[in-house]
């Protein structure tokens, strides 16, 4: 097949460039696991973090997690209010937000969840990358008076990926995705197609839905950016792997991480993204595994966990490349090579946002790495 990933470029938005209905055929394989099942009752971690939410509207949770420290989890089963992970932190003084999820509703809920625990003025709400999920909501903090923060790509990668979708004729962008799935050559690869089709429309209409709410405190990546909210203290860093435009923030005295995409609990990895590098990822998760091994991870999806959230993403990385190591040695072709990638059994259950937006990208990205060689 093609190399649906080429797709998702912004020129291929803007060549070949509703409803709900794909949103939840795609949702409807993504539950969210219980809290018990990721955070082992033997961990340290699993004591620190709130049993009870101190809100549940069912397609999101916050709960606390320190002092301070809330994290607010998805369950996009649920509908795509929020369909990312986020939270925020709570000083003295000030208070600071995380993600613009996929709606300005998504972004009001966490704004209200924070305003039922403390009435300090919000010093910012943090994009931890540009990709739609984290960014479609971020007008209500424009509207607001919320300083947005983020990479200083971030804004300039939500314009050029998002706008072009915006009034584009639907049936135009989504005939390549539907040709591929005419086009599949057996059960396996229309499967794969159908996933990239729901996420491509899901997309589109999302991306028509929103009002677009642009950055406007650009953070610099070569360096920690400390944020102090008064006995809260954080640091923004920036890490390579997902979107070129990752950060995470990090309480290291209480240690507690919020990943943004660069921790998927339980999902397998979206990889697409032109700027995604898979040994930088790699090496991200590996310093991640190097933290203290009481950390709190709060992923950009999936449920809230511990190392072992840490480690096992690394082990769908490593099953990953050792499929495609095996296969490039072999001479398959690449495309050939994306498409008999087996999920084993042990990932059976992790949820694959599409085929084209994760294990293909990846596989795709490898032999471009190797290639290099
Ligand atoms: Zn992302």
């Amino acid at each position: 097949m093609k190399d649906v990933s080429k797709f998702l470029s912004r020129r291929s938005f803007l060549t070949h460039t509703s409803c709900f209905g794909a949103y939840y055929a795609l949702a409807q394989m993504i539950p969210l696991p219980a809290l018990a099942e990721t955070l082992g009752p033997q961990s340290n971690a699993a004591s620190r973090v709130s049993q009870t939410p101190i809100v549940d509207k069912g397609f999101a949770v916050v709960r606390k997690i320190g002092n301070g420290l809330y994290a607010t989890i998805s369950d996009p089963s649920k509908g795509p209010t929020t369909l990312c992970n986020g939270g925020f932190l709570v000083g003295k003084d000030a208070a600071m937000l995380i993600e613009g999820f996929t709606t300005a509703g998504g972004a009001a809920f966490q704004m209200d969840a924070l305003r039922m625990v403390s009435q300090v003025p919000v010093k910012g709400a943090l994009d931890t990358h540009y990709h739609f999920d984290h960014s479609m909501g971020n007008a209500y903090y424009g509207a607001n008076g919320v300083p947005l923060w983020a990479h200083a790509n971030a804004a300039k990668r939500i314009v050029d990926s998002y706008s072009p979708l915006q009034g584009a004729d639907k049936a135009a962008v989504l005939a390549p995705f539907e040709k591929l799935v005419k086009d599949a050559k057996n059960e396996t690869e229309k499967a794969h197609a159908q996933s990239d089709l729901n996420a491509i429309t899901t997309v589109y209409t999302i991306a028509n839905g929103s009002v677009l709410g642009l950055p406007n405190r650009p953070i610099d990546p070569s360096k920690p950016t400390p944020v102090d909210l008064g006995g809260v203290t954080a640091v923004i860093e920036s890490m390579p792997g997902h979107s070129g435009t990752d950060m995470i923030i990090r309480v290291p005295d209480q240690n507690v991480v919020y990943t943004g995409d660069l921790l998927f609990n339980g999902w397998y990895p979206v990889c697409f993204d032109e700027k995604a590098t898979i040994s930088g990822w790699r090496a991200t998760l590996a310093k991640f595994a190097a933290m203290d091994k009481e950390t709190v991870f709060v992923p950009g999806h999936g449920q809230i966990c511990g190392q072992e959230g840490v480690a096992t993403l690394r082990e769908v990385f490593d099953d990953i490349a050792g499929q495609a190591e095996k296969m490039f040695k072999a001479g398959v072709p690449v495309a050939e090579a994306q498409q008999r990638y087996a999920v084993p059994d042990k990932f059976k259950n992790f949820p694959v946002f599409a085929w084209g937006f994760t294990i293909a990208p990846a596989i795709g990205k490898l032999y471009g790495e190797w290639q290099s060689k």
